[in-house]
């Protein structure tokens, strides 16, 4: 029972190359609130948050 297979290997350079992205501006985004008014920007703004490293953006629709 010595030599047990782990049946889930850890891939740590796959994570990495998923942060990677992220630094290169390839962000994951993932709509979060489509339509949201922005008062700085006194306009609708679509909400967005990366899957990967969690950041938030708005854009102007
Ligand atoms: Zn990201």
């Amino acid at each position: 029972m010595g030599d047990v297979v782990p049946f889930k290997i850890s891939r740590p350079a796959e994570r990495h190359r998923g942060k990677t992205l992220c630094k290169r501006g390839f962000h994951r985004w993932e709509i979060i609130n489509d339509g949201q008014f922005d008062v700085r920007q006194g306009k609708l703004v679509t909400a967005s948050k990366c899957k990967r490293c969690g950041k938030h953006k708005t854009e102007a629709r």
